[in-house]
């Protein structure tokens, strides 16, 4: 027996979304469809529709802007994310977060492993809860295992900053956000990050707000 759905079909639901042009409005924490429900793509939207939505994803990454967008960020519950980040930042910002250029890539179906036990832990933010950033202690390499845009299976490794954009987006897909795995002592504005964590580590933060950073 079929369950019955009270939700209109994802392709509808993506089409009516790109019917305008422009990025496309961020969801914010609280709404039910960051948490639950989030299915595998399985063909729900055709070639061309999944190629439009992609594409508005990306535009509405850019606009925001952020380095990741996960597709239940924009109100649709399925398991894709794109992600690019050109990284403009200092020298020292780059050597202690690793943060390089990650080129653009979507992301669908994926998964991660962490690869070793090293962690890193470094303020994140996200879209869908403007204004605040808190320190996550992360696997500093994850395997990620899914599939691109046109269906081609992938399995790569991912280190430094990339390693973090692609767990907090693929955590988006189950139906988790970055605060649940942050340490709330950590949790700032983003003015106080801009009049005082702008060091290229959380050392201080740590040390002033009373939380602690791994090993
Ligand atoms: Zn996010």
């Amino acid at each position: 027996m079929a369950t019955p759905s009270h939700r209109k079909p994802l392709a509808e639901l993506v089409a009516e979304l790109l019917a305008t042009d422009g990025p496309l409005p961020i969801v914010a924490a609280g709404d039910p469809v960051l948490r639950q429900g989030i299915q595998m793509y399985d063909g729900q939207l055709d070639a061309v529709l999944l190629s439009r939505f992609v594409s508005a994803l990306r535009l509405t990454m850019h606009a925001a802007p952020g380095v990741g967008l996960a597709a239940p960020q924009v109100g649709v519950p399925l398991r894709i994310a794109v992600i690019e980040d050109p990284a403009p930042v200092p020298e020292e910002v780059r050597v202690a977060r690793g943060r390089v250029p990650q080129p653009f890539r979507v992301l669908v179906n994926p998964s991660y492993e962490p690869v070793g036990t090293a962690r890193a832990a470094f303020f994140e933010g996200c879209l869908s809860v403007p204004g605040w950033q808190a320190v996550v202690a992360r696997p500093a390499e994850v395997r990620v295992r899914g599939e691109d845009e046109h269906g081609h299976p992938f399995d790569d490794l991912f280190t430094g900053w990339p390693a973090r954009i692609v767990q907090h987006e693929t955590d988006h897909l189950d139906g988790t956000l970055y605060l649940d795995r942050a340490d709330p002592r950590s949790l700032s504005s983003n003015q106080a990050m801009t009049e005082r964590w702008t060091q290229p580590t959380p050392e201080t933060a740590a040390r002033e707000l009373g939380f602690e950073l791994p090993g």
